[in-house]
């Protein structure tokens, strides 16, 4: 059988290309060496409460064209992330704001926030932070740094906080009014009826074979393909002939509970740097599901060793150098499409999935004109 596209992944990049050129009239074949679609945003119901498999997530969008796209496929509801911090049985709010800082300093205005933190860090001359550890003391001094940064950005690359990019803190805001909505986004929420169920829909009519792995189907050589989105591990795609990059996973311990209420949040993060999870997520709270029970999940993160899920890429100057050298290898294989955190090697947020996604698809159209 022949097929404009072969999508790699039933995911959330493989999902909306493949609807969209289907829509544009192409025929498409999705694949998943996994046995489920929705790849790491895959929900599964339990006691009725739905789990999200793979770690939380959350979705939030300043984009109108974004949440416009998923609304087509999922309602949301109005779920704000206010994830707590526990330092060793201390407790803060986040993301970092009044409430952090009055918890931290005592201290009650912006101004006396302003001048702790700048207090902290006046003897340590930091101009244009040159790592996660310069950037972050930077924005928030050491108290925070220590109790609320270090021990759990270290747990979870596995790396030493001065040899991580700056970025990554970025990610996380900072203000300086009393406001817990960690997002702050124009648009957040979780699809009502689970990821699933919303990856189902935007697969809907489109083939998809489970349990099928890339590289068997095209030794196979029953179908053939005009051109391949790949949303799985670039350096995979090419057998590691350049080396490994690296990444980050996340083993999640899953524990159903004979209790209403586990921890009253959605999310608490463990940010000490001995005790070996990064956070415990309560499904339940990301809905208003009624269960006499709980589900709750222990995150464990790992380096990335063969057999393992990937989840995040590491953007740091080694990993990156070598991705370009992946990159590089694309000129040679102008069928090859490559889409998603895997395959483009970024720490892409599901917005930021659509949006790039759209964009394949726009390239795609504009080249068949
Ligand atoms: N982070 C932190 N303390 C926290 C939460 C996050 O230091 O309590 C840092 C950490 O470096 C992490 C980054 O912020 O890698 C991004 O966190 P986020 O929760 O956005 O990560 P994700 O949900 O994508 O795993």
């Amino acid at each position: 059988m022949f097929y404009d596209y072969l999508v790699v992944g039933a995911g959330l990049t493989g999902a909306v290309f493949a609807r969209e050129m289907t829509d544009a009239g192409k025929r498409c074949l999705v694949i998943d060496k996994r046995g489920h679609i929705a790849g790491n945003i895959y929900t599964e119901k339990v006691e009725g409460i739905d789990v999200h498999r793979y770690g939380a997530h959350i979705f939030h969008t300043n984009s109108d064209r974004v949440w416009q796209y998923v609304c087509r496929f999922a309602e949301f509801n109005s779920f704000i992330n206010s994830p707590i911090a526990d330092y060793k049985g201390e407790r803060y709010n986040l993301p970092f704001n009044m409430n952090t800082f009055e918890q931290m300093w005592g201290v009650k205005t912006p101004e006396q926030a302003k001048a702790k933190i700048a207090e902290q860090i006046a003897d340590l001359n930091i101009d244009e932070p040159k790592n996660l550890e310069e950037q972050a003391l930077k924005m928030v001094g050491k108290d925070i740094y220590i109790k609320l940064i270090k021990g759990y950005t270290e747990k979870q690359w596995g790396r030493d906080c001065k040899e991580l990019p700056s970025f990554i803190i970025k990610r996380l805001p900072l203000r300086f009014e009393y406001d817990n909505n960690y997002f702050n986004a124009k648009y957040q929420g979780i699809p009502i009826d689970g990821y699933t169920a919303m990856a189902e829909n935007m697969l809907s009519g489109i083939e998809v074979r489970l349990n099928t792995d890339y590289f068997d189907l095209v030794a196979d050589g029953k179908d053939s393909f005009g051109k391949i989105l790949y949303t799985g591990k670039i350096d995979e795609f090419f057998g590691y002939s350049e080396g490994r990059l690296e990444y980050r996973t996340v083993l999640l311990e899953e524990k159903t509970l004979d209790i209403n209420d586990f921890q009253g949040n959605a999310v608490v993060n463990y940010t000490d740097r001995e005790t070996p999870y990064t956070r415990i997520i309560e499904h339940k709270h990301f809905t208003s599901v009624k269960s006499d029970k709980t589900v709750i999940s222990y995150e464990y993160p790992l380096e990335w060793t063969e057999g393992a899920e990937a989840y995040y890429p590491i953007n740091d100057d080694k990993n990156g150098a070598l991705y370009e050298k992946y990159r590089a290898k694309l000129k040679d294989r102008p069928e090859i499409i490559m889409g998603g955190r895997l395959g483009e090697y970024r720490y892409y947020d599901m917005d930021r999935v659509i949006e790039r996604a759209l964009e394949l698809v726009g390239e795609e159209k504009n080249a068949a004109v």
